[in-house]
């Protein structure tokens, strides 16, 4: 038997979209007054053409605007009222970015903004230039205001359409780069910590033994205070050499890191899956690695065992969906990269309780002063967000004072030679 392509939902569709408006909070009758308007007009005798569900929610506009420290928000506003909050940045390049949201606008005004996937691939490859972080990065912040559209349109959590939830809770990490920082960490709830390599000055090509064992001293200072039980990843930030990186990973390894992240930059992956090769540590990279097609060979040539796509970078939640799927394949773990704001981190939520291969999830905010009811920290995990959509929204009294910034990128130069290195 031929199966039916639109299911008898308009009738259905209505109450969920009724029932979405009363989670919103967004007043039934002016609502319901597009759906019912449109429907009623649609001609008596001309069932085929009468407008489908698909034709009731479209796209107005794109509002995007800088927030502090760093960040950048939009919102796709819609004629139903239903507004989608995303973070379409790079950090360091905000204005850069917002500018390329711009010119993807005229493209989704007037469009449904509930097609997501099929939104990603015309943003992406209608580019004609495909990848890197600018284009990217405004790509990732509408696929994830899309799904938040999505979401809040049919009631429920952005991981109940991806099949989810796959886990009742969510483990976050904090950053902690002292004894200090760990204790107060673990005071807040945390049970896994970041820092980064101790360094005095930026790190030489071939480093001398004093500064790695400084290297050495420091992390095993935070293993103490935090104890065997507790997780402490370190990212080298992709800023020391192949040479040096070798060295430190031999005198880290007797304190367990959770992971070595960015051991080197991942412009060259055959010399990140040499590092892999030479150490039983988990290595980690991603945030600065874009799409599938990105990941693919760093899969191939395992040269990381644990993902770090950033919600805001890699594609949004429809690419880091699919990553997660490859990294399966291959026995790796996704622990997505966020540095942003809360925006993101609920982004990475919705991936975290959709997939069976997460470790951990980042975050340098939990939306205090941002977002009304903030993500809260228990035993090292948060709860599974409840709310339709990306299940958060913004406090927009709290945010006043936050709008606008020129944040910028730091200048590092070698202490010796004043030669440019990274940071
Ligand atoms: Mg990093």
């Amino acid at each position: 038997m031929r199966k039916q392509r639109h299911p008898p939902v308009q009738a259905n569709r209505r109450c969920v979209l009724r029932g979405a408006a009363r989670l919103l909070g967004i007043g039934a009758a002016s609502f319901a007054v597009p759906t019912v308007a449109r429907i009623s007009a649609a001609p008596q005798n001309a069932a085929a053409k009468r407008p489908t569900a698909r034709e009731i929610i479209k796209i107005t506009r794109l509002e995007t605007f800088l927030v502090k420290p760093r960040w950048l928000f939009l919102k796709i506003h819609t004629n139903a009222g239903i507004t989608g909050l995303g973070e379409p940045i790079t950090e360091g390049r905000a204005k850069t970015c917002a500018e390329a949201v711009r010119e993807v606008e005229p493209y989704l005004v007037g469009k449904d903004p509930r097609a997501v996937a099929h939104h990603w691939q015309a943003i992406y490859r209608h580019a004609f230039y495909r990848g890197g972080p600018i284009l990217t990065s405004a790509l990732s912040g509408i696929d994830q205001a899309l799904w938040d559209i999505k979401g809040k349109a049919l009631g429920v959590p952005v991981y109940e359409l991806l099949g989810g939830p796959t886990r009742q809770r969510i483990r976050v990490y904090s950053h902690a780069r002292t004894p200090e920082g760990i204790k107060q960490a673990r005071a807040q709830g945390f049970t896994a910590f970041k820092p980064g390599p101790a360094k005095k000055r930026p790190a030489r090509i071939v480093e001398n033994k004093a500064f790695v064992d400084h290297v050495a001293s420091d992390f095993a200072a935070l293993r103490e205070a935090a104890g065997p039980e507790c997780d402490i990843g370190i990212d080298f930030h992709g800023a020391i050499s192949p040479q040096t990186a070798k060295l430190l990973i031999k005198v880290l390894e007797p304190y367990q890191p959770f992971f070595v992240e960015e051991p080197v930059n991942c412009q060259n992956v055959e010399a990140m899956a040499d590092i892999a090769r030479g150490t039983h540590l988990p290595i980690a990279t991603g945030e600065r690695i874009f799409t599938k097609w990105g990941f693919r060979e760093i899969l191939e040539k395992s040269a990381a065992s644990i993902l770090q796509p950033d919600l805001c970078h890699a594609g949004g939640i429809t690419e880091v969906r699919l990553i997660a799927g490859m990294a399966e394949a291959y026995y790796a773990a996704l622990a997505p990269h966020n540095p942003l704001g809360p925006i993101s981190l609920a982004a990475g939520l919705q991936i975290a309780a959709s997939i069976p291969n997460f470790l951990c999830q980042e975050q340098v905010s939990l939306g205090d002063g941002y977002i009304k009811n903030p993500f809260r920290v228990k035993d090292g995990y948060v709860d599974i967000p409840l709310g339709p959509g990306l299940g958060i929204e913004l406090d927009e009294n709290a945010m006043a004072d936050k709008i606008g910034h020129d944040w910028r990128n730091p200048e590092s130069y070698d202490a010796d030679d004043d030669s440019v290195v990274d940071w």
